[in-house]
């Protein structure tokens, strides 16, 4: 069995930033395993893996999603943001404060909006 194993994790699911999260991954069954989260925050852990997630970037060609390279999907996202007038930047709950951080930088570089679903 191989495990990976991420300690001292902050949660970001409800606010409370529980950050004593440990994530065990395991490679093998591609299985998700978390302690010291509560019932809320403990699937939003497990669907990293769920097979429903899209796990590859994907562009729409010829009104048709299509696969790309991570690469592709950047330089796509980057076009879009860079000839934007005024973006928004939706940053939704669930997110953690660093991401949070890369996307007001964003904004601000770019002359944008921020908001999120609290405003819903
Ligand atoms: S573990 Fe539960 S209580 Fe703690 S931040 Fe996550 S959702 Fe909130």
């Amino acid at each position: 069995m191989t495990m990976k194993v991420f300690r001292g994790i902050t949660c970001p699911v409800c606010g409370m930033a529980c950050d004593d999260i440990e994530v065990w991954y395991d490679e093998e069954k591609q299985e998700i395993i978390v302690k010291n989260v509560c019932r809320e925050g403990a699937p939003k852990f497990k669907e990293l893996v769920s097979p429903h997630r899209i796990r590859e970037p994907m562009i729409k060609k010829n009104g048709k999603f299509v696969k790309v390279s991570w690469e592709e999907a950047i330089e796509k996202a980057a076009e879009i943001l860079a000839n934007a007038k005024r973006p928004l930047l939706f940053m939704g709950a669930e997110t953690s404060a660093e991401a949070h951080i890369v996307g007001l930088h964003m904004a601000e570089y770019l002359g944008g909006v921020v908001d999120s679903n609290s405003t819903i």
